[in-house]
């Protein structure tokens, strides 16, 4: 085939596994992808579920991005490129690699200036109209598709995605060695944010929430100090220097502005309510900083050494597998609070 380099055995159809309608989840067979020049292709292998595929599965929108068309749903994925376009490196055919799964353009002034997840061009994995990753082949520039080591599960390499999503919140937070962290929310993104103060250094790290389960897996897993909020907890007492608000609800956030110390970081990392009451005179006074975080910037490369070397341990994340013709099911399963995070396994 003219352009491209490939394994020898590509097939011309494959396995898709689409969201038709809300709720409708059908296996579809569809033509194999074919790289661009400076793209790769990528036999999947495992696929993480997380709370937006759930989320456009049961609402068939998230704010103002709405499912209009047949959607492949699936972010969280790593595989083995199997073909790669005629400006890339025919060598790494066989490479394993973990999928960043964003494509900015790379020419705007956001991704000029380093802040590709801000790109107003953005095409992402899995967010109407671009497909995801639930099916048996993707194609993605060849500099998105991370290479991993094989001493890596495919569930950890598809779970470099949720902990980009706590690098990125920590690094906005500005966590180093010795800081203080408090994470509301011990659900998958809470869990990977502590995870990631952790391994940034932070030596105190208490995590709130509601579910005793859910506080138990988080002491257990980062050695995170789990607190109940509705127990003989004061959050003003605890002088964090970075807040990171991963549970989406407004009493939680309220709660983790005022452990916040002067001069600390809070970080917006889940998604709650669009318009909330803050205290702004109290934020004001004490010069806190108060963000939010959108994806990511160039985190895969220290997802995976953390993953890689232990200092993170992802596949201890991982509560349930499901197949390709599965994904319904695995889609519905996150109702448990018992469960952390599923995991569909496409190939290997
Ligand atoms: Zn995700
Ligand atoms: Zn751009």
């Amino acid at each position: 085939m003219a352009g491209m380099t490939t394994a020898p055995t590509l097939p011309s159809t494959m396995r898709a596994s689409v969201l038709t309608t809300v709720e409708t989840i059908a296996l579809e067979e569809r033509p194999v992808p074919r790289p661009g020049p400076d793209e790769v292709l990528v036999r999947v292998g495992s696929v993480g579920v997380c709370g937006s595929d759930v989320h456009y599965y049961k609402h068939g929108r998230i704010g103002s991005f709405v499912v209009d068309s047949p959607l492949v749903l699936g972010h969280e994925a790593g595989g083995t490129i199997e073909a790669v376009g005629d400006r890339v490196d025919a060598d790494r055919v066989g490479q394993r690699v973990a999928l960043e799964p964003q494509l900015p353009c790379r020419r705007c002034r956001q991704c000029k200036t380093g802040h590709l997840n801000l790109c107003p061009h953005m095409e992402f994995f899995a967010t109407p109209p671009i497909d995801g990753a639930f099916c048996d082949y993707v194609v993605l520039p060849a500099d998105f598709a991370h290479p991993v080591p094989d001493s890596m599960s495919d569930a950890a390499v598809a779970l470099c995605e949720p902990l980009s999503v706590g690098l990125w919140a920590n690094q906005k937070g500005g966590t180093r060695a010795g800081s203080t962290v408090f994470v509301t929310g011990a659900g998958p993104i809470g869990v990977v944010s502590a995870m990631a103060a952790r391994a940034m250094g932070a030596t105190e790290i208490v995590v709130s929430d509601l579910v005793e389960s859910r506080r138990q897996r988080v002491a257990e897993l980062v050695g995170a100090t789990a607190v109940d909020p509705r127990e003989g907890f004061d959050a003003a007492d605890l002088g964090a220097d970075v807040f990171l608000e991963c549970s989406g609800a407004t009493p939680a956030l309220r709660d983790g502005l005022r452990a916040v110390r002067p001069g600390g970081t809070a970080v917006l990392v889940g998604h709650g309510d669009d318009e909330v009451m803050l205290p702004v005179t109290d934020l004001q006074v004490r010069e806190v900083t108060l963000t939010g975080i959108f994806r990511y910037v160039d985190t895969w490369p220290v997802a995976i050494s953390l993953a890689s070397t232990g200092r993170v341990d992802l596949d201890a994340l991982v509560t349930a597998t499901y197949g390709l013709d599965e994904v319904e099911t695995a889609l519905t399963s996150d109702e448990d609070p018992t469960s952390m995070k599923s995991v569909v396994v496409v190939g290997s």
